[in-house]
């Protein structure tokens, strides 16, 4: 079963917009010159941290799935990527719930044609923003039973919320709404690891109109405050486990797993 609504606003090709650049990053093809222009100036790591990115989402999915997790809230989701969270968390339960979020009409546009869940459970789309917080689990109340485990996936997500916009706030909001043994997923572009790539991201990003928070460890570790990190705790993407590659590349790019308590 499939459920959400199509939302009202179009898609602007104008300006540069993130869901956009970041399939351009991994080799897609849905996003635009202004897109383009925005990637093509980045260092050509970007690419990598994508992708890196990309299979941290995957390993992590399945991880949780293997735990027996089966109602996901994919917040920031991106362009559909196959395979997305659904397939390969339903691959392993098919009666998986998984709402996914995303404040891009683009995704929108894209998500009817390919987030189908299997017959067995369910996939939703909601247009929304994670800097309002309330609507997004008002919306995943009609959808998900908040009474058992929930993980929770800001993935890529929070680097596009700048301190001024209370992203520990945010992350706190959805947190205090998920019962005991739900999990947080998170990852995040790092200001601390390669210092001079990070800067030219978000002078880059910044000409395109579009703001950057990357952060430091300690500040992406704020987000996990009060929960059980998974092993091995905040790492580089390719450092969580259970990582394809024999020797782990470097990376731009922080990632966690934890458990609420
Ligand atoms: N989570 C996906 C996509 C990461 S790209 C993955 O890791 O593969 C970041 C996504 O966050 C984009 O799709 C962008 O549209 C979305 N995004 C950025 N700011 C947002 C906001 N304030 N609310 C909801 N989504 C947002």
């Amino acid at each position: 079963m499939t459920t959400g609504t199509p939302g009202p606003r179009k898609i602007d090709t104008s300006k540069a917009h993130p869901a956009r650049v970041y399939d351009w990053l991994l080799g897609g093809k849905d996003n635009y010159p202004v897109d383009e222009a925005v990637g093509e100036k980045l260092p050509p790591e970007a690419h990598d941290a994508a992708r890196q990115n990309r299979e941290f989402m995957q390993r992590a999915a399945g991880w949780l799935a293997e735990q027996g997790i089966d109602q996901f809230l994919d917040i920031g989701t991106g362009i559909p990527t196959e395979p997305n969270l659904h397939q390969i968390v339903q691959r392993i339960l098919p009666t998986a719930k998984i709402v996914y979020t995303d404040n891009d009409p683009i995704v929108l546009a894209h998500a009817e044609a390919l987030l189908v869940s299997r017959p067995e459970g369910v996939t939703d789309y909601i247009e929304a923003d994670v800097r309002r917080p309330e609507e997004i689990v008002e919306h995943a109340r009609g959808v998900l039973d908040f009474e058992r485990p929930i993980a929770m996936s800001l993935i890529a997500l929070m680097h596009f919320v700048p301190d001024d916009q209370d992203p520990y706030g945010i992350v706190r909001n959805l947190l205090d709404a998920l019962p005991s043994g739900s999990y947080l997923v998170l990852s995040h572009a790092a200001s601390d690891l390669f210092e001079e790539q990070s800067r030219k991201v978000t002078a880059e990003y910044a000409k395109g109109g579009i703001r950057l928070g990357f952060r430091t460890r300690a500040e992406v570790g704020r987000f996990f405050d009060g929960l059980d990190l998974v092993e091995p705790g905040v790492v580089t993407a390719p450092e969580w486990f259970k990582s394809t590659t024999p020797a782990p590349e470097e990376s731009g790019i922080y990632a966690a797993v934890a458990r609420i308590p």
